[in-house]
């Protein structure tokens, strides 16, 4: 189901009630067991989220760690320390078996992101007999992966053989929102709030539909493309977000412009029927809207305390890289190369400065705004 079900704004309960919620099980990808004082301290590295319990089992005396639907790459059994003996993996009880020298009971250890931590001390014989007969887990627990920062994919406009706009001075579009965005890259991870990656680092040719797909493929939180285009008589900064009608008819002659290659490639749902498809499709659809006119309205803002701003400088249009379903996205014109006074300041740094501070004061708050949690694993 690709990362659909881990994008956290479309609510995992609905996924879960589908019966299409992620497994919470994950993989042991190490393990040991060291003295710890009088204890011996059981440390499993976890990949993902992996729930566990322990119970006490007799005859012969053993700790069972349960670690239900876990995949295990950890060594296939482990040496023991004070109480331990040592433990194996039983692959087919998705358990790990723990051997004593001597009565003990486990306790959870100190805590550790992305790890299973127990201490296992030594216990009087009737407590270990007392936990056996109980038959029920003496001690459990979830282990969580620490989980990524949210990822900001940044698209320069154009490059390569398309050069995107010229201005009369020969400013080319696609060096300036490349500049844009490494600038703006730069202020967003100084910031450690996301990731940032950008469709094109250099100055080559991307297709429309593969910015698209570039994003999706990565799950992306959000996604920002840059440009500087030509619209006669057009002056200052803009944004525009997703149509199919366009506000106005510049918009839709730059979107015009900017659709020569078309297609925003296949939703992947989870496999539930098409009725329960259209549902998920509509619900991520509206969530895609309002988290792209979150940014829109924060971009204006934080854009009108630096450059001058296109009038009613929020518009719609049917630009095919803003048209992941499921990935609120923005297009900004950062000014038009058509007009000679936006050249003259897209050519210098400065200005370019005050853009991409301005952009990332807006990404910043819609991050917050948004609550976009980091997707795990
Ligand atoms: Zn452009």
């Amino acid at each position: 189901m690709s990362g659909l079900g881990r994008r956290p704004l479309l609510g995992l309960g609905l996924f879960a009630a589908l019966g299409a919620a992620p497994a919470r099980a994950g993989s042991i990808v190490g393990g040991s067991i060291a003295a710890a004082g009088p204890a011996a301290r059981l440390a499993l590295p976890v990949q993902g989220d992996q729930r566990w319990s322990v119970r006490a089992l007799d005859d012969p005396r053993r700790l069972a760690l349960h670690l239900p639907g876990a995949t295990w790459r950890g060594p296939a059994s482990l040496r023991g320390a004070g109480p331990v003996r040592a433990a194996r993996f039983v692959e087919s009880d998705d358990m790990l078996l723990i051997d004593l020298a001597a009565p003990a009971l486990p306790r959870g250890g100190p805590a550790r992101a992305g790890h299973i931590v127990i201490d296992i001390r030594r216990a009087p014989a009737a407590d270990f007999a007392a936990a056996v007969r109980a038959g029920r887990d003496v001690l459990a627990g979830v282990a969580r992966t620490p989980a990524a920062l949210p990822l900001v994919v940044l698209d320069p406009g154009h490059g390569g053989r398309d050069p995107g706009a010229i201005g009369a001075a020969g400013t080319q579009e696609k060096r300036i929102v490349l500049a844009a965005a490494l600038d703006l890259k730069a202020r967003l991870e100084a910031a450690r709030t996301c990731r940032v990656v950008l469709t094109r680092t250099r100055d080559v040719f991307v297709p429309l539909a593969d910015r698209v797909e570039f994003a999706r493929r990565r799950d992306a939180a959000l996604f920002v493309s840059l440009h500087a285009d030509s619209a006669p008589g057009a002056r200052g900064a803009s944004v525009y977000t997703l149509s199919e009608t366009a506000s106005d008819a510049m918009s839709e002659a730059l979107a015009r412009r900017e659709n020569r290659a078309d297609i925003a490639g296949g939703l992947r749902l989870p496999s539930v029927s098409p009725e329960v498809q259209r549902i998920l499709i509509s619900l991520m659809r509206q969530e895609t809207r309002a988290g792209s006119a979150r940014i829109a309205r924060l971009a204006v803002r934080e854009l009108g305390e630096e450059v001058p701003l296109l009038p009613n400088t929020h518009r719609e249009a049917s630009f095919v890289v803003l048209k992941a379903p499921e990935i609120p996205s923005a297009l900004i014109e950062l000014g038009f190369l058509s007009d000679p006074r936006d050249e003259a300041a897209l050519r210098r740094p400065d200005h370019r400065a005050r853009l991409a501070s301005a952009l990332a004061r807006a990404v910043r708050h819609w991050l917050e705004a948004t609550g976009v949690q980091a997707a795990a694993g």
